[in-house]
């Protein structure tokens, strides 16, 4: 029935690593068809919650096993250093399988405060048949926030990965069977976003959708959910993430700059929580340039599959033209380019861009307002702190920021003035596996992922009023 094949290419050595099916929209619909019948069965959405942890907890041990494995595949398909998915991108996947198996039977509803004649009792149910589709910057890592969470409360999930990323999904979803998750819980559809991803989107047996990746194609699926059955739609979309350094940051050294470093530079700066916006007091504004600056030269860019390379390509030539765009647009505004270039003898297919700083760019250019997803920070200057929220704020995103200060009134302060779904303060962070994540503003919207919260996106609540005499 598959009418035509996606081919994964290594981002980096132009080869081709595999095929996979691009399955079509009467695939989606047998699919969606099928995962309903199951969840109606029972096999799954009717054991008792801690029966299903213990299958999710097997699938979290297996997923150690094959740690190594699971870091090569992302690593290969998305250009991604070695080094981030073997200690971030794989043990991170591995905790929210485990974390969210672990909180099964520990997630309780509640009891409505009725008067004596009646007992409101409200409860989490399963949605039925769930989908997520996923982003290829963190391939295994997004699929993990979407199964952890989807499977423990008893849905059967579609499973749609990125065009460029589908094997670390591929391979969990083998580990999933392993691990004992009955057939048609979790089914892996691999195909264009177009087709595939479409089909989705307008399914109508597909009760609730999770969707990370680009604003442009959240927008999209909204309108597909509006046209088709109302699913509820999770949308974790894009960002343009600031840095507010105020004027005593320094004190954290170097601290501070490896932080702001791993904000800009993390995946090539392809990460959706990127600080590409670095806003400094004007006071230490140069030893910050000059220190940073230093720091993002020192990046180790080679082949990714080298332990020690910091920076890989760029998942293909389209992101960096847009990349060189951007920065090409800002250096003839008159803003100053900063960069140490690209070393030698790197793997002459990938589309390698050198960690950049831009300053003194003028207000407007793209660099300062448009999500470039690469590896390209901007640095602006401002005196007074309500300066830095007003500038922090300039942006239809709202996705995350840092604030570095020691003055904690002022943290506070910040922290509670700027737009962002996280704000992370001495740090950069996006909290950790107990902390709720989503975006404001266009970044996003329908319901957190991590942490407890993250059940609301693939439950429903029921209300059981009982009468009593
Ligand atoms: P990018 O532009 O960085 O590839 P996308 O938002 O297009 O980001 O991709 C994120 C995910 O969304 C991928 O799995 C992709 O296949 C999927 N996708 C792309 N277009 C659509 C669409 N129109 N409907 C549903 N999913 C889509």
């Amino acid at each position: 029935m598959t009418t035509s094949t996606l081919r994964v290419v290594n981002p980096t050595t132009g080869e081709l690593i595999t095929t996979v099916p691009a399955v079509g929209a009467a695939e989606v619909a047998a699919a969606s068809e099928r995962a309903h019948r199951v969840f109606t069965s029972g096999v799954w959405s009717g054991l008792d919650p801690r029966e299903r942890a213990a299958v999710l907890l097997r699938l979290a041990g297996l997923m150690e096993r094959d740690a190594e494995l699971l870091a090569r595949l992302d690593s290969e398909d998305a250009g991604k250093p070695i080094t981030e998915c073997r200690t971030g991108d794989v043990p991170g996947a591995v905790e929210s399988i485990r974390w969210f198996a672990e909180a099964a039977d520990k997630v309780f509803g509640r009891v409505a405060p009725t008067g004596r004649g009646s007992l409101g009792v409200m409860s989490r149910e399963p949605v039925g048949v769930a989908a997520a589709i996923l982003p290829w910057n963190y391939p295994l890592a997004m699929a993990a926030w979407k199964v952890g969470p989807a499977l423990t409360v008893g849905n059967c999930l579609l499973l749609k990965p990125a065009e460029a990323t589908p094997r670390s999904t591929l391979h969990l979803a083998e580990l999933a069977t392993e691990a004992g998750l009955p057939d048609g819980v979790l089914t892996v559809l691999t195909g264009h976003g177009a087709v595939t991803g479409t089909a989705l989107a307008r399914d109508p047996l597909v009760r609730a959708l999770s969707f990370t990746g680009s604003t442009a194609t959240g927008r999209r699926i909204l309108v597909d959910a509006a046209e088709t059955n109302f699913k509820r739609v999770s949308l974790e979309m894009g960002g343009k993430s600031p840095q507010i350094l105020m004027a005593d940051a320094l004190d954290y050294g170097d601290d501070l700059i490896d932080n702001m470093i791993e904000a800009a530079f993390l995946t090539m700066g392809q990460n959706c929580t990127a600080g590409s916006r670095i806003l400094v007091h004007h006071g230490i504004a140069e030893e910050v340039l000059h220190r940073f600056t230093t720091a993002a030269k020192g990046l180790v860019i080679g082949d990714p599959a080298d332990p020690r390379t910091q920076v890989g390509p760029l998942i293909g030539r389209a992101a960096l033209d847009r990349v060189a765009a951007a920065v090409d647009g800002a250096r003839s505004a008159g803003a100053l380019i900063h960069t140490g270039g690209l070393p030698h003898g790197l793997p002459a297919y990938g589309a390698y861009y050198p960690p950049t700083v831009i300053s003194g760019a003028p207000e407007g250019v793209d660099a300062l307002t448009k999500e470039l997803f690469g590896p390209v920070v901007t640095v602006q200057t401002f005196t007074a702190e309500e300066e830095a929220v007003r500038m922090a704020n300039a942006s239809e995103y709202g996705l995350a920021a840092s604030v570095w200060t020691r003055d904690l009134d002022g943290a506070l302060r910040l922290a509670r003035g700027v737009e962002a779904g996280v704000v992370s303060v001495n740090s950069y962070s996006e909290g950790d596996i107990t902390t709720p994540f989503g975006g404001w503003k266009q970044s996003g919207f329908g319901g957190a992922e991590k942490s407890t919260d993250a059940f609301a996106q693939w439950t429903r609540e029921k209300t059981v009023w009982i009468h009593t005499r």
